[in-house]
């Protein structure tokens, strides 16, 4: 295999990528602002222009040394080659970009959304001068409302055209563009064509300074008070990786992981904005028994002990259980919840709830897929439910109820999925729901459970191309809400007379494989991947 040699460390690579490439393989920094992994090569920032030495096949191939410097995202690594970024040239070079980056940059990090995870921050500090020469005044560039998701503030932008880069090649709809030329040169969309597609707000996460910012998060959050959870897409089947970002039990905004695999870099502006509905007001946050007066938050231990009696009492009675397990639900909450069922009935009428779907699939440019299904885990439901019995499609679920005097029955959509038929076809039957948002079965419901969402537990869907991904918890259920397999456990241990396990989601994945053959949640399940590595700032503490 060819080898290069950057900063003094050997490196392998494959013929046809560049030296930055090999670079960051390879855990080596060479900054770089135009460079994206996913975008086509312009080299125009030029931050990244490293010292060349190479065989010369006119002396022998003796190295030697390249006189000009070489951005390393456009050079193709070479055999023998030994690159320097870190020599007195290129690190005049670095120091010549930033100050020139800088000359028109305006100094607004304090109210800047983008402080905390900016390149331009990370780089002046690592590769800049330390002093300001400068003393004109500098270019004023206006603040412009470029979308519904997304403003630019033209005077922080660095013209890395990324932005225009991803509109053009991964999206191809083209709505930014570069205007004017040298100094006057500035990103802009085309009269009349706002910034609106459905991965519109990528832009932001690309932008790597602060010039494109999501109106979403605008001066919601200082970004270091922020923990990000990696996670899975919650609301529609595509398996996008993200991280869920919090403080103090709020969410304040998804981003996309990285997954190469799945999602690439990019996650849908549906998904990145769809999660509000975890902190709606009408959450259902204590559990309610018909029959009793409504619980007060401040009583919700009593309240649960009470709607768990009830229910294992009612449905001990029971001689024809129906199970709803909604496709928002993880594999770990079907398959508890389907355990429990089965302890009152050998033979329970398993169904799944409705599967929303709106508009087509639809695959843009680079591949990346917008999924018509918006429920994360029908397959996965059905997958787990297949192990205990025949599973019915909601409509023939519906039809089958009348077979039924008892029905359980689990939501957790973002908004109200129940159809009348449903309500109707429960009749007088007992009815155990368990759900996040109040809709009409709710509020006939015997017993009434309130359910957290994929943000406030752990799990693992299937996403549209059978492909198993766990979760982790990002915040805490809000106020009295349990996960639905934490619900299962305590109903199941309740009714044993034992103290309840607190849900384990891994060794719940071990429990489905040892006695349901579900071997996959052990053998396949794709957890998720090590965080990026975030440029580390290496700035030291001054003691006062
Ligand atoms: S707005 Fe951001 S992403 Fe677009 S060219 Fe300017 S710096 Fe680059």
């Amino acid at each position: 295999m060819p080898t290069i040699t950057i900063n003094g460390k050997e490196c392998e690579f494959d013929k046809g990528q560049m030296v930055l490439q090999v670079a960051l393989a390879n855990g080596i920094e060479i900054p770089h602002y135009c460079y994206h992994p996913c975008l086509s090569i312009v080299a125009s920032c030029r931050v990244c222009l490293v010292e060349v030495w190479a065989p010369n096949p006119r002396n022998d191939n003796a190295i030697e040394p390249i006189p000009k410097l070489l951005p390393a995202c456009q050079t193709p690594a070479g055999d023998q080659q030994i690159v320097y970024s870190d020599s007195p040239k290129a690190i005049l070079n670095q120091k010549a970009v930033m100050e020139y980056l800088l000359i028109n940059h305006p100094i607004d990090c304090p109210v800047c959304d983008q402080a905390g995870e900016c390149y331009l921050q990370d780089y002046s500090y690592q590769y800049g001068r330390g002093q300001v020469r400068f003393e004109e005044e500098k270019i004023k560039q206006p603040k412009k409302d470029i979308g519904p998701h997304v403003l630019l503030y033209s005077d922080r932008c660095i013209m890395c055209t990324r932005c225009v880069r991803f509109c053009r090649e991964i999206t191809g709809t083209g709505e930014l563009m570069v205007d004017g030329r040298g100094s006057m040169e500035q990103i802009d969309i085309f009269p009349g064509q706002a910034l609106d597609n459905e991965l519109s707000a990528n832009v932001v996460d690309l932008c790597p300074v602060g010039a494109l910012l999501d109106k979403d998060f605008l001066f919601q959050q200082r970004v270091w008070f922020l923990k990000k959870t990696p996670s899975i897409d919650g609301l529609t089947c595509s398996g996008d990786n993200i991280y869920i970002e919090h403080n103090k039990g709020q969410i304040y905004r998804i981003k996309p992981r990285t997954n190469l695999d799945v999602n690439r870099h990019w996650i849908t502006d549906e998904l990145r904005y769809g999660w509000k509905f975890i902190h709606d007001e009408n959450r259902l946050t204590v559990p309610a028994v018909s029959g009793e007066d409504a619980f007060e938050p401040n009583e919700a231990s009593l309240a649960y002990e009470a709607a768990y009696t009830a229910a294992n009492d009612k449905l001990a009675e029971a001689k024809k259980i129906a199970l709803l397990i909604s496709p928002m639900l993880s594999c770990e909450d079907a398959y508890l919840l389907a355990t429990y069922a089965s302890q009152f009935d050998g033979e329970v009428i398993f169904g799944i709830g409705p599967v929303p779907t709106s508009g087509e699939d639809k695959e843009f440019l680079d591949g990346f897929k917008l999924y018509a299904e918006k429920a994360p885990n029908a397959r996965g439901v059905r997958r787990v439910l297949s192990k205990f019995g025949d599973v019915l499609d909601f409509n023939a679920f519906v039809k089958k109820l009348a077979d039924a005097d008892s029905l359980i029955a689990t939501g957790n959509y973002p908004a109200d999925w129940v159809e009348d038929e449903l309500t109707v076809a429960a009749g007088d039957k007992f009815v155990m729901v368990i759900d996040t948002l109040p809709n009409g079965l709710t509020k006939r419901a015997d017993v009434l459970i309130p359910a957290a969402t994929w943000a406030e537990k752990a799990g693992t869907f299937e996403n549209a191309s059978n492909r198993l991904q766990t979760f982790d918890r990002a915040i805490d259920p809000i106020d009295y809400c349990k996960g639905e397999s934490q619900i299962a456990l305590d109903l199941i241990a309740l009714r044993g007379g034992l103290t309840p396990d607190r849900y384990d989601a891994a060794a719940v994945r071990q429990k489905m494989a040892e006695t349901h053959g579900l071997s996959e949640f052990v053998s396949e399940v794709q957890t998720p991947c090590e965080e990026e590595e975030a440029v580390k700032s290496d700035m030291e503490m001054v003691v006062l």
